[in-house]
């Protein structure tokens, strides 16, 4: 049998794939981790306009920016791109599913019960925390009165957060929110890190290393254990071979396209649920080298409910740009409105977008924009409508009948495109239920909602938790992966992260993708 260059490699570097990388190179495998996007740091951020801040699947060796937004025609989802995968982009929320949320569709032992120790280790390594209580945001005291007032007090709550507090920090001490009141420490894995400022920049990386993500844990210890991370390196394709698996990639350095392959005993897809689905679907369906897949692949696709409405109160101060993007919850996944299961969070807008925004749309000229800006203040602070918005923001359990597949475009037809198929119907009482909610707590507390024409007229969607894809479940009929995330008829083959989530959990997902890693990993190990 020919010597293959590593025992495992990890194609991708979010929540799925740091967890499986830590734990096998801890174990002393050999370990590589291909990631498409970029090795950032928080000096490397995107700030200015013009950085790199979008991702391009067609062109990564020219655009291969932080965010990628993927444009499918009914439903955008936007994930992150670089080593530390969502976590880079992600605002901290790290919540466990709710027990009865593994009732359904999930494949036997998978229950919460399983997956709590699973869950607690996640905790420990990425060192959660509630906002302090001496730190709350105006949109903290904004979702409690709205709770309150609709009658849901009970139900609210503050969500475990991946952030660093200093428990002496001071949110108005001057200059407010400046990156000098952080204080450095070094974490438990030997990284230094700073401390919340409040700066509101959670979704486009923190500058000052508060936020605990991935590159600053899990992966930090896989590569003092010797893992490789290779950054700006886009998996193609898997092949069996003997012994193993080759993944075929493409470097994407100085703006070339460089192909490479390399070989592993093991290989561990943790994508993403759409780019570990896309993998799939092009070793099986256009190179064919894995034609053995479940013909469940693609299928089962959710969006986890995901909706925002902005609101906009009048002489009331928000600032959606100040503080943690979210730090608290209205529970409400029992079903106690009108049966469907919601879970309301207080969004927030960066710093940097809220004064982008201000300088492109104040200082138009005049036209649609303008009077849309007028407008929109007129319902808030006239000299400022963002400072009073509200992002209202939650997730649901959604009807999780999406599919992706691999398709053509009229003007490309030689080249075979991701593509989505959603429909609105199955899933539009929930979202319905969403926003009558959230005009409920907007009116609870004196905001005039916006409801977003692109749902109440386009029925079309955004969402940050993509889940699905390749979903597990008890056997190759109903899925693509079992429940330790090993592809049906592929030894060797896994799937960890998102893809594999075979419904919707109704709120924030990482800390269960992370969970379940934990666990997929925690069988390699048992059965190596
Ligand atoms: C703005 C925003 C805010 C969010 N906030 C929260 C939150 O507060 N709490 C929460 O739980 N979730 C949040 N999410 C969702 C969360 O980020 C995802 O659920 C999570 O990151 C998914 O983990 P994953 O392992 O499935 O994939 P990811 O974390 O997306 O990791 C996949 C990795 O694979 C890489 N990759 C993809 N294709 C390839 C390829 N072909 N070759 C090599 N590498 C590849 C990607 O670049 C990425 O690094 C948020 C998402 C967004 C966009
Ligand atoms: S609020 Fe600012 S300092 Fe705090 S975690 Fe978010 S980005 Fe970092």
């Amino acid at each position: 049998m020919a010597t293959l260059d590593h025992d495992v490699i990890v194609i991708g570097s979010g929540f799925g794939g740091a967890v499986a990388a830590c734990r096998l190179a801890e174990a002393g495998m050999k370990l590589l981790v291909l990631e498409r996007g970029r090795r950032w740091t928080s000096e490397t951020y995107p700030r200015d306009v013009d950085d790199a801040w979008l991702w391009n699947q067609d062109q990564p060796h020219l655009f291969n920016g932080w965010a990628d937004l993927r444009t499918f025609s009914d439903m955008w989802v936007a994930a992150g791109a670089g080593v530390g995968g969502g976590s880079l982009i992600y605002a901290n929320v790290s919540v466990e599913a709710k027990p009865e949320v593994f009732d359904q569709k999930w494949p036997r032992g998978i229950t919460h019960a399983a997956l709590k120790p699973y869950y607690d280790r996640v905790a420990a390594m990425l060192g959660l925390a509630p906002i302090p209580d001496n730190q709350l945001s105006a949109r903290y005291w904004l979702m409690k009165e709205a709770a309150e007032k609709c009658g849901w007090g009970d139900r609210f709550h503050k969500v475990p957060l991946a952030i660093s507090f200093d428990p002496d920090f001071d949110p108005e001490r001057a200059p407010a929110r400046a990156d000098s009141h952080s204080k450095p420490w070094i974490n438990p894995h030997g990284v230094q890190q700073g401390t919340c400022v409040h700066c509101g920049n959670c979704d486009i990386g923190c500058q000052v290393k508060a936020k605990n993500t991935l590159d600053l844990n899990y992966l930090a210890v896989a590569e003092r254990h010797g893992a490789e991370i290779r950054p700006l390196h886009l998996a193609m394709m898997v092949e069996p071979i003997d012994g193993g698996y080759r993944v075929h990639f493409d470097r994407l350095d100085g703006g070339r396209r460089q192909r490479g392959s390399v070989s592993a005993t093991r290989v561990i897809l943790a994508a993403g649920s759409i780019g570990s689905t896309e993998l799939l679907l092009r070793s099986r369906d256009q190179f064919r080298t894995l034609p053995r897949l479940s013909s469940r692949l693609g299928k089962g696709w959710a969006f986890n409910g995901d909706f925002v409405t902005p609101t906009f109160y009048k002489g009331r101060k928000v600032s959606p740009s100040h503080g943690p993007t979210i730090s608290s919850a209205i529970d409400l996944l029992d079903g106690t409105y009108k049966n469907q299961a919601l879970f309301i969070e207080d969004g927030g807008l960066p710093n940097l977008a809220a004064e982008f925004i201000r300088q492109r749309l104040k200082h138009l000229p005049g036209g649609k924009l303008r009077q849309l800006w007028e407008g929109l203040g007129a319902h808030a602070d006239v000299q400022d409508p963002l400072d009073g918005l509200m992002p209202w923001f939650g997730q649901a359990v959604d009807a999780a009948d999406g599919e992706l597949y691999l398709g053509r475009l009229w003007y490309m037809p030689w080249r075979r495109t991701l593509k989505m198929n959603w429909d609105y119907r199955a899933s539009e009482a929930t979202v319905n239920a969403m926003v009558e909610v959230h005009e409920k707590l907007s009116a609870a507390t004196g905001g005039t909602p916006f409801v977003p024409p692109t749902w109440t007229v386009a029925r079309n969607l955004v969402t940050p938790h993509p889940l699905g894809g390749c979903n597990m479940a008890d056997s190759a009929d109903q899925g693509v992966v079992d429940g330790h995330g090993q592809v049906f008829g592929y030894p060797g083959l896994h799937v960890m992260d998102g893809a594999t989530l075979p419904r919707a959990i109704g709120l924030n997902p990482s800390r269960t993708i992370a969970a379940l890693a934990e666990r997929g990993a925690e069988r390699i190990l048992q059965t190596a």
